[in-house]
């Protein structure tokens, strides 16, 4: 939800880069059509739009397009409501909040929970610590050995 002064902002932000875009028809576009979307969002959009040279007037930011796909591109925001609320979302009961192309709450549920990948546990713990203190053991014993060698040629 955009505040007052995040919507001046971007309306600002939009006349600087585009001067023929009158900040008060720029304003009111963003307030009727875009007041609910994250101020990142409409700021990657805004930014996309008015420095494409194909864009004649900032309505092209009302439709679908390539600068609402950059405004999510590498946001993990999903989760937290800063998406493109036009965005389907995974109609599964209880998954609303993931995008439906790439639902998270569904690849967690397709796994199989008989998976024989074993968990960590404090016996694989002192199993490695063990091997861990043997390796050690050997390590050292072969670098007194290889010392006492040493010493037996020099002496
Ligand atoms: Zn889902």
């Amino acid at each position: 939800m955009l505040s007052t002064t995040e919507i001046d902002r971007l309306a600002a932000m939009a006349n600087a880069v585009r001067p023929d875009w009158p900040i008060r028809s720029l304003r009111t576009g963003i307030a009727t059509n875009h007041r609910a979307r994250a101020y990142q969002d409409v700021a990657v959009a805004m930014a996309w739009i008015a420095t494409d040279p194909a864009t004649r007037t900032p309505g092209r930011l009302d439709e679908a397009g390539p600068w609402w796909d950059a405004a999510q591109a590498g946001s993990s925001g999903q989760e937290h409501g800063r998406s493109d609320p036009r965005s389907p979302r995974c109609q599964v009961v209880g998954h609303g909040s993931y995008p439906v192309r790439n639902c998270g709450a569904c690849r967690f549920e397709s796994l199989d929970p008989s998976d024989p990948t074993p968990e960590p546990g404090p016996s694989r713990y002192a199993e490695a610590a063990a091997r861990g203190a043997q390796a050690c053991r050997e390590a050292i014993g072969a670098g007194r050995r290889a010392a006492a060698r040493t010493d037996e040629r020099k002496g």
